[in-house]
């Protein structure tokens, strides 16, 4: 069993990216720029974007934290989106979720310059992900295929089985392995909540990618030996013996299901380091393809 460590992977790729943003500089190029959006006082999301802003800083990628008050109209945000269309020193716009219930986030994601879509969250680069072609694949399922590909982790012609739908997990990862390309090509299922029982599928998995938030879903009796298993899951679970009162678990019962396991992804530490690597990636390949240099 191999532990993939997605901290030390995405450690490795803001390293590499600092690199190449401090040769735009030398060479007396500008930088990118990401813009933030929040929207709101969730805490959650304020340490989500705290992060994502530091993360910038640390390779130098210029960034900027727009926070507006919960009661912001959707028209007003939708002003600020449009602004930072236009602005040419931001090549990323990141509005992060959820929107207060007011605001249509739809309506927002769609204000967003498909070319300054980092998130990836556009309909068009939704719509291009599903065509095959090059766009902005949204940060948690693209950290994943940067998983295999670094692990070097064999997926041609392998079942990769993906045990949710959602529009920024389950569905764009099934469709980056779907893709005739390295690191994919492979024959996929997706589950969700409708299988009557979701182990005839998760058992013929080669490859099982859990995104589900249901805390130590699959266990060990779910899956087969050998099969290499993606935990996208970050659950809270209550635990008296830590300081917090609660500790972060995934969607495998990981004690039961390493020993079986080719390769898994621990929670912490898997694949949820990856996703800010992706977001700092992204904003690099906008940078790139606004000024014509890719
Ligand atoms: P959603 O709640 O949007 O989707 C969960 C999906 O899992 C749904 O499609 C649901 O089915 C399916 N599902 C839930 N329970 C079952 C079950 N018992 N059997 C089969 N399918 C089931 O979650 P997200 O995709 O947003 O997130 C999934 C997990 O990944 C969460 O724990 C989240 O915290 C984590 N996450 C981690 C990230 C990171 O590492 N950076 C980023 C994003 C998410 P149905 O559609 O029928 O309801």
């Amino acid at each position: 069993m191999k532990i993939i460590n997605g901290k030390e992977t995405a450690l490795t790729i803001r390293l590499e990216l600092k690199e190449k943003v401090d040769k735009l500089k030398v060479s007396g190029n500008d930088v990118p720029g990401l813009v933030t959006i929040l929207v709101g006082d969730n805490p959650a999301s304020e340490v989500y974007v705290s992060s994502k802003i530091k993360a910038c800083s640390e390779i130098g990628i210029r960034s900027k934290a727009e926070k507006l008050s919960s009661d912001t109209s959707e028209k007003e945000l939708l002003n600020l989106v449009q602004k930072y269309n236009e602005d040419k020193n931001y090549h990323g716009i990141l509005v992060q979720l959820p929107l207060p219930g007011h605001i249509n986030e739809d309506k927002v994601i769609e204000a967003i310059s498909p070319q300054k879509d980092v998130d990836g969250f556009h309909p068009i680069s939704i719509g291009n992900l599903v065509i095959g072609k090059d766009t902005f694949v949204s940060c948690t399922p693209a950290g994943i295929h940067e998983l295999f590909k670094r692990y070097n982790i064999e997926t041609k012609g392998k079942h990769v089985v993906v045990v949710g739908r959602s529009n920024i997990v389950g569905k764009p990862i099934a469709n980056i392995m779907l893709q005739k390309k390295a690191y994919a090509n492979s024959i996929v299922t997706v589950c969700h909540s409708a299988a009557k029982e979701l182990s005839y599928y998760t058992k013929q998995a080669d490859i099982l990618i859990a995104a589900m938030g249901s805390p130590e879903f699959i266990k060990g009796d779910m899956v087969k030996e050998g099969v290499v298993v993606i935990d996208v899951g970050i659950n809270r679970i209550e635990d008296p013996t830590k300081p917090k009162g609660y500790r972060l678990v995934g969607d495998v019962a990981y004690d039961q299901v390493a020993p079986k396991s080719a390769f898994i992804t621990p929670v912490p530490g898997g694949v949820g380091p990856m996703t800010i690597a992706m977001l700092l990636q992204n904003t690099y390949k906008a940078y790139l393809k606004i000024n014509g240099m890719n």
